[in-house]
């Protein structure tokens, strides 16, 4: 917890939830139900590094149960703890009911600092970490089924996948019982970039409304828009990269270890390549070094983008917030004190549980997959194909016009897997918009896109409830 938090993460996230309650028909008892955390569990357990037994601390949350599987990511991090994995299953619970994906939230954490293992030790560690969650029932296709999320990768969700498949050699599902794995282990194409796209498609439906920019001061669209970006690990990476080839100026980008910025733009490539080889951002050609990374936060943009770690905006900062626009990529960057800071200062804030949530929307097309044992795109693709040729031909010999045969191949081409689940994301982020700022606009008293966010989630989850009808 940041030193400049007045509230524990889990309790922010309760904050937002009970400003935004108090706009929904919902009692007492029904808001009980779906803030609460539904199931924890933490595990203490051995394993073998190097000549020495280590003891590793791990949790599981599974926040809410109104609808099965379970889902979100598992963390690998020194942060780890159970107040954190709590705040972090909650905003799965809300994040996947916006986005209309059919999972209660979950999160899972192990105390780790990666840096200071081998890979055969991480491999050790995630696989006996797996071995803990079946003990327990907290893994499986209908059950909980774990994700990539800050340092973890498609890498651990394999070895995940594999200790499952071991464990229960009966399930024909087993594949479904983790997401965000490789292509190879029944992953979907789009999962790597799927979180930082939907943060593009996101920030790119946000700006293009008229009205809500007039009021920042800003034109519509995402060109020329001046952006920081805080965190270049996979998130940070892929939303800063679909931004600037939408024609974003990408001004400052920050890591832990330091952060550059420059007026005239910073090739988001050429930043990562310089980090991977020096180490470090700093001595970026022509930007300018800013060694303390929290400054980076405080310099001029049209939108600031944190796609790290928790609570980088908090009272200590958040008036020193230039940025008109403020995306959550990451979760919960921004603290419930900094919010109504942020709120007070007319900032736009586009809230981490709608704008994150294209990882989790293309996890649950892995899980389809998964589940339909048939790549996306195999039955129709050359059925599609097929009838656009005959509708060109047909075209064609009305017009008495022929296509070039790169024209016709454009045309003619059927939906692969990728396409399909990219046209699945943009439709998913651009529709979920429209409806959280139809109540932002709306509804009486409701300032933020948080709150309308949250508004959105409660209403989802509260229907879900009274349908299933567990309140006798
Ligand atoms: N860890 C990601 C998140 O926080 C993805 C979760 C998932 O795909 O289940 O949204």
């Amino acid at each position: 917890m940041s030193t400049n938090q007045e509230y524990s993460f889990f309790k922010g996230v309760e904050i937002n939830f009970d400003k935004a309650a108090k706009f929904t028909r919902f009692s007492g008892g029904v808001l009980e139900q779906i803030k609460a955390c539904n199931a924890i569990l933490r595990v203490r357990f051995p394993v073998r590094i190097g000549h020495e037994i280590e003891v590793i601390e791990a949790y599981r949350v599974q926040h809410s149960h109104h609808k099965l599987p379970c889902k979100g990511g598992i963390r690998f991090s020194m942060e780890v703890n159970q107040d954190e994995v709590m705040a972090l299953a909650a905003l799965m619970t809300y994040k996947c009911a916006i986005v209309n994906v059919p999972f209660g939230g979950g999160k899972g954490g192990i105390k780790i600092d990666t840096s200071k293992y081998s890979v055969s030790d991480l491999e050790r560690i995630t696989r006996r970490y797996t071995s803990e969650l079946c003990k327990k029932n907290f893994i499986g296709p209908g059950i909980d089924v774990p994700a990539p999320d800050y340092g973890t990768s498609s890498r651990e969700m394999s070895w995940i996948v594999d200790t499952y498949a071991t464990l229960y050699p009966n399930d024909l599902n087993a594949m479904a019982s983790v997401t965000g794995k490789p292509i190879s282990q029944g992953g979907v194409r789009g999962r790597v970039e799927a979180t930082g796209l939907g943060v593009f498609f996101g920030i790119r439906e946000a700006c293009s409304i008229e009205e809500d920019m007039k009021k920042l001061g800003l034109t519509t669209g995402i060109q020329g828009k001046k952006i920081i970006v805080q965190g270049l690990g996979n998130v940070g990476y892929h939303a800063a990269k679909f931004c600037q080839n939408a024609g974003a100026i990408i001004v400052g980008v920050i890591e832990y270890n330091g952060a550059i910025y420059k007026e005239s733009g910073i090739d988001v490539d050429e930043a990562q390549a310089h980090r991977k080889q020096h180490g470090a951002l700093l001595d970026f050609p022509g930007a300018l070094n800013l060694p303390d990374p929290a400054t980076g936060l405080e310099q001029a943009c049209d939108i600031l983008i944190p796609a790290a770690l928790e609570s980088v905006i908090h009272k200590g900062n958040a008036a020193k917030i230039q940025a008109k626009i403020v995306a959550e990529a990451a979760n919960g960057p921004v603290t419930a004190e900094a919010d109504a800071i942020l709120i007070a200062k007319g900032i736009m804030v586009i809230p981490d549980i709608y704008l994150n949530a294209g990882g989790v929307t293309v996890s649950y097309f892995e899980w389809l997959k998964n589940l339909s044992h048939v790549k996306y795109g195999r039955l129709e693709k050359r059925f599609s194909e097929n009838r656009y040729s005959d509708i060109m031909d047909a075209v064609e010999r009305m017009t008495d016009k022929v296509m070039s045969p790169t024209e016709r191949k454009l045309v003619q081409k059927g939906p692969e897997e990728i396409d399909l689940v990219h046209s699945g994301l943009e439709d998913t982020m651009m529709g979920s918009y429209q409806e959280i700022r139809e109540i932002w606009a709306g509804t009486t008293g409701v300032d933020d896109l948080r709150t309308a966010a949250f508004i959105c989630a409660i209403n989802k989850i509260g229907v879900a409830y009274e349908e299933l009808g567990i309140f006798p």
